[in-house]
This record gives structure tokens, C-alpha cells and sequence, in this order.
């Protein structure tokens, strides 16, 4: 099995590499990741300058651009065989409900997808990278199920509590929760006196009830949600084909 493993948080991250040394064991990996932090990237490819790819001596390959460019870069033409899976994390904190729509570490798992390979993305639900081994060796088990009763290509979006390995025990098929909008942008000054804005936290969650991932995570099981691309809302089609008419 061969696994491309990129991530949002940048090649250098304990996460990545923890994800790195546990898929090594099972599967011929080759990373590429961005050279920097691009968590809340989402899928933005970068069109307005071309992208270099670098090797570190650990054998990464680290790219001066976005989680999306590094996937869709690897995928469309910088590796000589197409992977069997796409994996991407372990991130640095949690992606549920509606962080997925901003979060990197999502969206390089979906350029994945998009390009027919399965995926699976993978995030930790507390800061701090504790016990980053014990994710990476659920990740691992994750990876070697092979989930194969699921139509291929699939996108799986993986939040795993912070616990020691004997405690993460139960795997949960979920669904998205959601969050109350976004804490208030953070104002202030810069030394010269110039006003700036930095973005604010993510809200509080709104829907976290019995069949989310916030749920299931809060009761220290691994989060798996299937999710896919398609925004259409499907609800309000006919709704507005007949305001249309
Ligand atoms: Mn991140």
C-alpha cells in the first residue's frame, strides 16, 4: 500500500510525524507538506506564483504553499505512482462541526478525494500534541481496516480525545455537529498605531447532541465522519425553482 501524508500544520510538526513513524510500518509513504503552519488554509490552491518543492533530511518533502497545493502538486504530476490512500494530520486540535469547512488538514485529505483516492483526515482534540503516539497508533488502526464495506473513494474526517492508547477503545461513526457563529474579531493597534484585526476564536458548539462528533468525542471515543463534497441543498430546489418560474 502506498499513503501520501500531508498535513496543515507544516512538515515540522509533532504530529506529522508521528503519523509518519506509525504508517511506515504498514504501508511505502512518501510526505509532502507545507513548510509552514496553514491550518485554516481550507482548499486554496496557490495560482499566483509557481511552488518549490524541497526534500529535508529526514526525506519529507516540504512545499512553500498551501495543504491543497502540496496534495494536488503530489497527485498531478511531482510522484511517479498514484497513492492507495491520502492521509493528512494529525492536527494540531479538533475539527468538527463546522470547522471543517475552514480547516487544512481537512482540505488536503479532500484534494484526495476529489481526485478519486480514499482519504482520511486526521486531528487531535486538545492543543498540546498529549499523547500524540497513541493517536498516531490509532490512526494506524484506522488505516489498516481498510474500511472496505465503504463505496471507494471515501472522505473520512477522524477527531481522536487525548488519551492514552488503552483508553481510546471505542471507534464511533458520527456526524457533523455545528458551532454558534465565531467569536468577535480581536481589535486593536499595531506599534505604529495602525488599527488591526485579528480573528477571533471559533463559537461555542450549537448542535453537539447524541450522534455528533462533539458528543462522542466528549465521551472519549474516536469521532469518524464520512463526508462529502456536494453543497447542494437539496431541501431548497424546488423551493426556489418555483420562486424562480
Ligand atoms: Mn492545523
Amino acid at each position: 500500500m502506498r499513503i501520501l501524508i500531508s498535513n496543515d500544520d507544516g512538515y515540522l510538526a509533532p504530529g506529522i510525524n508521528a503519523l509518519a513513524d506509525a504508517l511506515a510500518s504498514i504501508a511505502d509513504i512518501v510526505v509532502v507538506a507545507p513548510d509552514s503552519n496553514r491550518s485554516g488554509a481550507s482548499n486554496s490552491l496557490s495560482l499566483d506564483r509557481p511552488l518549490s518543492v524541497q526534500q529535508a533530511p529526514n526525506g519529507f518533502y516540504f512545499v512553500n504553499g498551501t495543504p491543497t497545493d502540496c496534495v494536488h502538486i503530489a497527485l498531478t504530476g511531482m510522484l511517479d505512482a498514484r497513492p492507495d490512500l491520502v492521509v493528512s494530520g494529525i492536527n494540531n486540535g479538533q475539527n468538527m462541526g463546522d470547522d471543517t469547512l475552514y480547516s487544512g488538514t481537512v482540505a488536503a485529505a479532500t484534494e484526495g478525494y476529489l481526485f478519486g483516492i480514499p482519504a482520511i483526515a486526521f486531528s487531535q482534540v486538545e492543543f498540546g500534541w498529549a499523547h500524540i503516539d497513541a493517536a498516531a497508533r490509532v490512526a494506524r488502526d484506522i488505516v489498516l481496516r481498510r474500511l472496505d464495506a465503504l463505496p471507494a473513494p471515501y472522505l473520512l474526517n477522524v477527531n481522536i480525545p487525548n488519551r492514552p492508547y488503552e483508553a481510546l477503545t471505542t471507534l464511533r461513526a458520527t456526524r457533523l455537529g455545528r458551532r454558534h457563529q465565531s467569536e468577535p474579531v480581536v481589535r486593536g493597534q499595531d506599534p505604529r498605531g495602525r488599527e488591526i484585526f485579528w480573528i477571533g476564536p471559533p463559537g461555542a458548539t450549537k448542535d453537539a447532541g447524541e450522534g455528533t462528533d462533539f458528543y462522542a468525542t466528549a465521551q472519549g471515543e474516536v469521532s469518524i465522519t464520512p463526508l462529502q463534497i456536494d453543497l447542494t441543498h437539496r431541501a431548497q430546489l424546488d423551493a426556489l425553482a418555483r420562486g424562480l418560474a
